[in-house]
């Protein structure tokens, strides 16, 4: 069996080398960093208002336990059920009963990286059920059959022209490269869906523990039409989400919004609390909030790595990581990819087969800079790293290699063993195939420093 890692390095090296790729990803960042650039003029002081994220968020995962009791008795005291789901197959069953007691054959879904964390489409088109993307992007690669490519941007990786001859395949529709008459080939076909969905589906961006709330952020509009028209509304939410008060999105909307995408604030903020109350017009009849932990409980009990519950899924790390533009969200074969999908997926989903993506880093720190929670990133992954060495999970000739390099640093002697060329032979055979293949090798001096300052002469 080909091990994920082998299965990593090889979509890398096709990836990094595809010309169109390169061009797709290299437009859109660029789009990104402008609007970033504009966004950020909004704050006088951005660093304080990330110290304050962190802090709000770091105190929010260090009381979950209170605050999810607090958020589950707030939230059901206006009529909202609960779902505990300890793993995706707990929550797979709690919304397939949903779903069969709503009798649903169609669900409108607006984006929500949980829901694809637990691979819901698939379950639900194993039911007989068709699930919907209304998010564009979502519905851009469910139409292609693929996962989203980036936890905001999920087509980032597409050209209008790719979005365009998709359509023309999948739809029939004429080939257009304008934007806009695209996004309307999509809107039309997604109005229809809306009424006729017996469930909507959403995620949530924050579970507001005083109220009792789930706030969901978006720019279509779809996640509220998600939510108004069908009978029934699940929200699929990782217990991290917490924030402990509704005045604490004053802070986070805005960050998540300028992190994600430049904007001031998101087109469309709402706020859930609960199914449609006796004086109210709209909303679903019942709302469920499945609350997924799904490998969230084990690294809340990690002191140094609980810190990455704090993210915000904003994306930031991603489009600064010079790895993720090279590479590319897919290769990562994860839900979460880039720089914080390198240091949660090995732990949420085994670090044995995931923990070459703590490898995939050149350790600049570009992430941890941008990241509006301060979550010190790429530290994470270097304790990743460390943690699979004390766990034995580094392979035989990396142990072997290590420990020669150990003993021959302690070592003067053989330090200056067999002079600088067998070092340059060594360099040349030990890195041939890896390093070297794309890299000039570095060349050693003739002379160690040793052996200079030995000899009394300070030059090569
Ligand atoms: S780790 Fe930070 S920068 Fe990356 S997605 Fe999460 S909040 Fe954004």
């Amino acid at each position: 069996m080909i091990e994920t890692s082998e299965v990593f390095n090889q979509e890398s090296e096709v990836k990094t080398f595809d010309p169109k790729h390169r061009k797709t990803i290299a437009k859109n960042m660029g789009k990104y960093r402008a609007s970033v650039a504009s966004g950020m003029t909004q704050y006088e002081n951005h660093e304080l208002a990330r110290s304050r994220a962190s802090f709000l968020k770091s105190t929010a995962i260090l009381n979950l336990d209170k605050m999810l009791i607090e958020w589950e008795q707030k939230f059901t005291s206006r009529g909202g059920k609960v779902v505990w789901a300890q793993n995706a197959e707990e929550a797979l069953l709690a919304i397939g009963q949903i779903m069969k007691s709503a009798k649903a054959r169609l669900v409108v879904k607006s984006k929500s990286m949980t829901s694809e964390e637990i691979y819901l489409n698939d379950f639900l088109e194993s039911q007989g059920i068709e699930p919907f993307e209304t998010d564009l992007g979502e519905y851009i690669v469910q139409l292609a059959g693929q996962r989203p490519y980036h936890i905001v941007t999920p087509a980032m990786h597409m050209s209008k022209e790719d979005v365009s001859e998709l359509f023309h395949k999948h739809l029939g529709t004429e080939l257009t490269n304008n934007p806009e008459e695209l996004t309307m080939i999509a809107r039309r076909l997604m109005r229809e869906k809306y009424t006729e969905a017996e469930v909507g589906i959403t995620g949530g961006n924050f579970l507001i523990s005083d109220i009792g709330g789930v706030a969901v952020t978006e720019n279509e509009g779809n996640a509220r039409l998600t939510v108004a028209f069908p009978k029934v509304h699940i929200a699929l939410v990782g217990i991290e989400k917490m924030v402990a008060n509704m005045l604490d999105l004053d802070l986070f909307w805005p960050l998540l919004a300028t992190s994600g995408t430049g904007q001031h604030v998101t087109v469309y903020n709402t706020i859930l609390t609960g199914p449609r109350q006796e004086d109210e017009v709209d909303g679903p009849e019942e709302m469920y909030v499945v609350l997924l932990d799904n490998g969230r409980s084990k690294l809340l009990a990690d002191k140094e790595k609980r810190q990455a519950l704090n993210c915000i899924r904003c994306g930031a790390c991603l489009n600064a990581c010079p790895v993720y533009k090279n590479i590319g969200g897919h290769t990562y074969d994860t839900t979460y990819s880039g720089p914080i999908g390198a240091i949660i997926s090995p732990q949420f989903l085994g670090l044995e087969k995931f923990k070459h993506l703590s490898y995939a880093s050149s350790l600049c720190g570009g992430c941890t800079s941008v990241c509006p929670v301060k979550i010190d990133i790429h530290n994470i992954l270097l304790l990743n790293r460390k943690q699979s060495v004390e766990e034995g999970m580094n392979n035989k000739w990396e142990k072997l290699g290590f420990s020669f390099w150990k003993t021959a640093m302690l070592n003067r002697k053989l330090m200056n063993f067999g002079g600088s060329s067998i070092k340059q032979w060594a360099i040349s055979v030990m890195f041939k195939n890896s390093w070297s293949r794309r890299r000039q090798e570095p060349i050693l001096a003739h002379k160690s420093f040793n052996e200079m300052w030995k000899s009394g002469k300070r030059s090569a």
